[in-house]
């Protein structure tokens, strides 16, 4: 991190004292900086979601592991990956000032996601753990989601679960392991892993997206409609995720913005965590 906020200076001094063709190749190298940064992201990642899950399950601190927020298996860093929530491809035909201005990671919204191969019943599933099984039953539909102008009768229940799942991995980047490991969490998870048909503990209200007119251009005044991809504020029993021009909810056992007790024991309901390990697979 340090080295790219160094290297973010030096760029914002030189493009004050140089010409167009100078500027051209900083705007260039800035680019290709952007892939640089992932290790170095991935390593801010597995630090803050490694404090973040120690504090709710103290056992954590005595390992080198972390659960996958997907499938809720304890896993080494080597076993993990960046995920784009909002995949490249799904980004790629956003407009151009919008992409000179916000960064591919600000407009995806960054997570790990396992790469270990998923195993059902005993069986392996083909690819790298829960990184492939986004990037084969979801990505597809969620770039379907962003570059459609028009919704009416081209959606279909892969979409909506695509929308769900991103929106819980969301969810999951804001808020942390308390989502994950909530009993709603754990429904949530379960869906992902689901992506045909909503599973019947999915609210009604969880199962329907709210669609408005997309923006075609980039000013100030409508920066975080590109630049932050899940506006999220909670509505008693669940949440409400904007994602550009589409709206929709997730059911939350409790509501996340609440403080609970880490430390104390007797402590009034409302106040406690109890984390839900269950994995779906093995
Ligand atoms: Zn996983």
């Amino acid at each position: 991190m340090l080295l790219t906020r160094s290297v973010s200076e030096a760029c914002h001094f030189q493009l004050l004292c140089c010409g167009w063709q100078a500027r051209k190749k900083l705007y260039l190298a800035r680019l290709s900086m952007n892939t640089i940064d992932i290790p170095a992201m991935k390593e801010l990642l597995w630090h803050r979601l490694r404090n973040d899950l120690i504090s709710l399950v103290p056992y954590f601190s005595d390992n080198e592991l972390l659960l996958c927020p997907a499938c809720c298996r304890p896993l080494r860093f080597d076993e993990f990956s960046v995920e784009h929530i909002i995949p490249k491809q799904a980004l790629a035909s956003d407009p151009s000032d919008v992409r000179g201005v916000i960064t591919q990671n600000e407009r995806s919204g960054l997570t790990l996601l396992c790469r270990r191969p998923l195993v059902f019943k005993g069986k392996k599933v083909p690819g790298h753990g829960c990184n492939s099984w986004k990037g084969k039953f979801y990505d597809s539909s969620l770039r379907d989601l962003i570059n459609y102008s028009n919704y009416v009768n081209n959606l279909n229940s892969r979409h909506q679960i695509s929308l769900f799942s991103a929106g819980y991995l969301g969810l999951f980047r804001k808020f942390g392991y308390q989502i994950a490991l909530l009993p709603s969490g754990l429904l949530m998870r379960n869906q992902l892993f689901h992506p045909n048909s909503f599973l019947q503990g999915v609210p009604i209200s969880c199962q329907m997206i709210l669609t408005g007119d997309k923006l075609s251009n980039y000013d100030e005044a409508n920066r975080t409609y590109w630049s932050e991809p899940f506006k999220i504020t909670v509505d008693s029993s669940s949440a409400v995720i904007v994602l550009r021009n589409m709206c929709f909810r997730l059911p939350l056992s409790r509501d996340p913005s609440q403080p609970f007790a880490r430390a104390l024991r007797y402590v009034p309901s409302k106040y406690t965590f109890r984390p839900d390990l269950t994995t779906v697979f093995e």
